[in-house]
């Protein structure tokens, strides 16, 4: 394999660190290319010290300034702006593109990305839920490539390589986080501490608040639609508490793929950024040496309202998925800002998808508009709640 240049849009998050662990671990193969933070300029600048990149960005154009200075004597190139992400992301100098960045922000740095034809290994699923017709459209009439860095969907790419004939199913594992044993008379009692107290992974907090209400699996179920191209009620999910099997793959003949390894980010990380070479990583190996249980039941659609939620979303189709999204990252917010409980959540997400302007087959534009107009939707109902 030929050295890669790897662009990490979103370096100073959960995602964009374990990817400067790999591309440390594996010098020989992957240099960093460009770096990229929203505010986190002191770890922006020690991590363009120790890998050295061609450029960094970051987006709040308030800590230029910081980090220019800081690495004035040093041949790295320093931009500010949000649109200076996308302008980095379509470069030629890179080889693939990890896009973790967290939320609607990922949506026009990844689309400029695969509008310039490159590989981009996609952490920021938010990107195919508010955008994914969009995302497809450029995937095919471009030369760009997605290769999923979720760890569910990386299960299922791996699983499905080699094969030439459709899944008929694809099952989606989820831990069910930390409220699986948790009643729903309970929830409005759930803190903010006890909400980003992930069992099985650790990771940004507004995924972890997703995982914790579900909303995360919800969100995987429309990106498995756009990334796979299979139809909404043959993405099940299923809850798998111990996170050892990340996904599954069902066949006509009813044969079962599973991807199994230990809850490491890494190895979904790592398999995107050699694809399709497979490079060593005994920190996820399974051990089968010593006894495992591994169990596995349906979802409580009641309890956990975000998950049905998103099925329906994704069933509208639309501009409903971007409208969802929207609420959900407002709510969240409010959560984690303790100004809204935790059932308030999928209540702003509902609320919100019933009040929106319906689209049909929304553009880049009216993506955008859905997006703002969401937001205020969500903003004017949780002014009500704590008033
Ligand atoms: P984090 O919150 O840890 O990191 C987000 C990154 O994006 C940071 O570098 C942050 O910069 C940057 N960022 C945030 N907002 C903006 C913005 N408005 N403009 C520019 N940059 C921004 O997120 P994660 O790494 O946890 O998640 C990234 C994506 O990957 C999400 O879509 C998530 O759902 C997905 N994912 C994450 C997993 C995980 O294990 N963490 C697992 C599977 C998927 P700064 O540090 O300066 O704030």
């Amino acid at each position: 394999m030929e050295k890669r240049r790897i662009t990490i849009l979103g370096s100073t998050g959960s995602i964009g660190i374990q990817t400067l662990e790999i591309i440390k671990r594996h010098a020989g193969l992957f240099e960093a290319e460009v770096l990229t933070a929203h505010r986190n300029a002191a770890l922006l600048i020690e991590q363009a010290l120790a890998f050295q990149p061609n450029a960094v960005v970051i987006a709040d154009e308030s800590k230029y300034r910081d980090v220019s200075e800081a690495l004035a004597a040093y041949p790295v190139k320093v931009y500010a702006g949000e649109a200076a992400l996308a302008e980095v992301a379509a470069w030629n100098t890179a080889d693939i593109v990890v896009s973790a960045l967290v939320g609607f922000a990922g949506l026009r740095p990844t689309l400029a990305a695969l509008r310039a034809g490159k590989t981009v290994a996609l952490a920021n699923k938010e990107t195919l839920v508010t955008a994914g017709a969009l995302i497809a459209d450029v995937v095919a009439k471009q030369k760009g490539t997605v290769i999923p860095v979720d760890s569910e969907h990386s299960a299922i790419f791996q699983c499905l390589a080699g094969e030439h004939d459709e899944a008929v199913a694809l099952y989606l594992t989820a831990s069910g986080g930390p409220f699986l044993n948790t009643a729903a008379a309970e929830f409005a009692n759930i803190t903010k501490a006890q909400a980003l107290k992930h069992p099985n992974w650790n990771m940004g907090a507004k995924v972890t608040i997703d995982s914790a209400t579900m909303m995360n699996k919800g969100l995987e179920v429309i990106e498995a639609h756009w990334l796979f191209g299979i139809s909404a009620d043959k993405i099940k999910v299923v809850v798998h508490p111990q996170s050892i099997v990340h996904s599954m793959v069902q066949f006509i003949d009813g044969s079962v793929k599973a991807q199994l390894s230990l809850p490491d980010m890494k190895l979904p990380i790592q398999y995107a950024l050699g694809f399709p070479q497979r490079l060593p990583l005994p920190d996820a190996a399974l051990d089968f040496s010593t006894a495992m249980t591994l169990e596995f039941f349906p979802p409580d659609m009641q309890k956990f309202r975000c998950l049905p939620l998103a099925y329906e979303a994704l069933q509208r189709g639309g501009n409903i998925p971007c409208a969802m999204n929207a609420a959900n990252e407002a709510a969240v917010a409010a959560f984690l800002a303790e100004k809204i409980t935790f059932p308030h959540i999928p209540d702003i997400v509902e609320t919100v998808m019933q009040q929106i302007h319906y689209t049909a087959e929304p553009d880049f534009e009216t993506i955008e508009q859905t997006h703002t107009e969401a937001l205020q939707i969500a903003s004017k109902n949780m002014e009500k709640i704590w008033r």
